[in-house]
């Protein structure tokens, strides 16, 4: 015998058959505040959500004002390290937690939550730029030297593409490495280079054939530091530089003078370093789509709080239509570039390599958080204007996505040349 409608729960299809004249019990109310989870996430996803997010919260918001000037210290990365956060998606043989994809999803998330997208870089570019080739392409020697103290936050990482006269055209660049014996010779600089003035270590892309262009390329683990923590004969920072946005980052030109480094230290094969570093760069896009994502978010949230509580003209400001339409853009904005990135990450993380869509993904999430916070900073008046309110950082900081891991350029004509044209 069938329930009634309003002592059980209603199946989809039957949803739409309910009466919205009915009696007020049977009628089905907008679910606004619906705390579901998303399909691809488990329970166990979302306690790792709970856990990490109050860790951020707790351990790293309270110190974004000082990290702006003096930079993210390099122990909050061993902490994370001791708390499992760096080596979510890593295999447990090499001290990983063996999660699957969307663990670094959740991570990027939570790191929303720090109020620094300085120290968000810092730890992402270890955490989902620099160990995952290691993990893929390492020996099992340089797993144990870099991915094992890696994932623990006792190394840091950075990693080296871009160039003084190279960025966009990796193919470009001129840093090269010549054969010597058991190593390598390597000269030349890089630019922009996050962590770069503290890392232990780089990926390093690198010329080992400077006449040929993407063939040319291959990837090393190039050490920065000896044991003592005195940089190896041959590189040295030439400038730490001065930005627009994420000031708790440090971000340096790097030079190299004939650095040797053994050729076992090689990640890859030799002249398939750009291939290599394409599939980085897959991940590296992703997870800077969930960080633009999942900064807009936070700023809409905080955003949000300020409109019910500002009154001009005798009433909140986000009852004025103009205001509460905003709301419902960005909102949608925000919805639409979220469901993207979890669709996406679903394909990747079911095997699949959806280039187009990791594209797609990350040039609109980059797009739509720099929007959203623009509008985040109007809605808060002169106050937004202001650096004691998060939407001035988050705006400065955001502005970079849309230029760091490819520009909006290059991801429309990787988006482009996807459909042969
Ligand atoms: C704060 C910060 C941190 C960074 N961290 C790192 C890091 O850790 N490691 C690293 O290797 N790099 C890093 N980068 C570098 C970043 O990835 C590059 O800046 C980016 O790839 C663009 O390269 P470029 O700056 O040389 O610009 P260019 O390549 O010179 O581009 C200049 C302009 O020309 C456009 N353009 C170029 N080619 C085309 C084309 N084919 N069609 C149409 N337009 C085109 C670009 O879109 C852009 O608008 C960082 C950059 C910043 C600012």
């Amino acid at each position: 015998m069938l329930l009634s409608t309003s002592r059980r729960v209603l199946a989809p299809f039957e949803r739409r058959f309910v009466n919205p004249t009915a009696t007020n019990d049977k009628v089905l109310k907008p679910d606004h505040g619906s705390q579901r989870k998303h399909f691809i996430f488990t329970d166990e996803h979302e306690d790792l959500r709970e856990s990490m997010q109050s860790w951020v919260l707790k351990e790293c918001a309270p110190h974004a004002e000082e990290w702006e000037d003096k930079l993210w210290p390099d122990s909050i990365l061993k902490r994370a390290g001791e708390l499992g956060y760096i080596g979510l998606c890593f295999p447990e043989e090499y001290g990983g937690q063996g999660g699957d994809y969307y663990y670094s999803l959740i991570r990027g998330e939570c790191l929303s939550y720090s109020r620094s997208g300085g120290f968000n870089m810092g730890f992402v570019v270890q955490s989902d730029m620099v160990l995952p080739p290691i993990e893929m392409l390492g020996t099992e020697d340089i797993k144990q030297r870099y991915l094992v103290p890696g994932i623990k936050g006792e190394k840091i990482g950075s990693l080296g593409i871009t160039e003084p006269g190279a960025g966009s055209d990796v193919a470009g660049i001129r840093t090269t490495a010549r054969r010597d014996g058991d190593e390598y010779v390597i000269n030349g600089s890089k630019m922009f280079i996050t962590n770069g003035a503290r890392a232990d270590f780089i990926v390093l892309v690198t010329k080992t054939n400077p006449d040929a262009r993407h063939d040319g390329i291959t990837l090393f683990v190039v050490d920065l530091k000896d044991d003592e923590g005195n940089n190896v004969p041959g590189f040295s920072v030439s400038r730490k530089l001065e930005k627009m946005g994420m000031h708790a980052s440090d971000t340096a030109e790097l030079a190299f003078e004939d650095v040797r480094v053994p050729a076992e230290n090689m990640l890859g094969e030799e002249g398939k370093g750009f291939y290599h570093i394409s599939w980085e760069l897959q991940g590296e896009r992703l997870v800077g789509a969930v960080g633009s994502v999942s900064g807009a978010e936070r700023c809409f949230e905080k955003t949000l709080e300020y409109a019910k509580e500002r009154e001009a003209f005798g009433r909140p400001i986000g009852n004025f239509q103009v205001i509460r339409h905003k709301f419902a853009e960005m909102a949608t904005k925000i919805e639409v570039a979220k469901q993207m990135v979890y669709m996406t990450a679903w394909r990747f993380n079911n095997g699949e390599y959806p280039v187009r869509e990791i594209t797609q993904a990350k040039l609109y999430a980059s797009r739509i958080a720099c929007e959203v916070i623009d509008e985040c900073i109007q809605i808060h008046g002169g106050y937004g204007y202001m650096k004691e309110y998060d939407v001035e950082r988050a705006y400065r900081d955001a502005r970079l996505n849309r230029i760091g891991a490819g520009t909006d350029e290059v991801m429309l004509e990787v988006i482009g040349r996807s459909y042969g044209i």
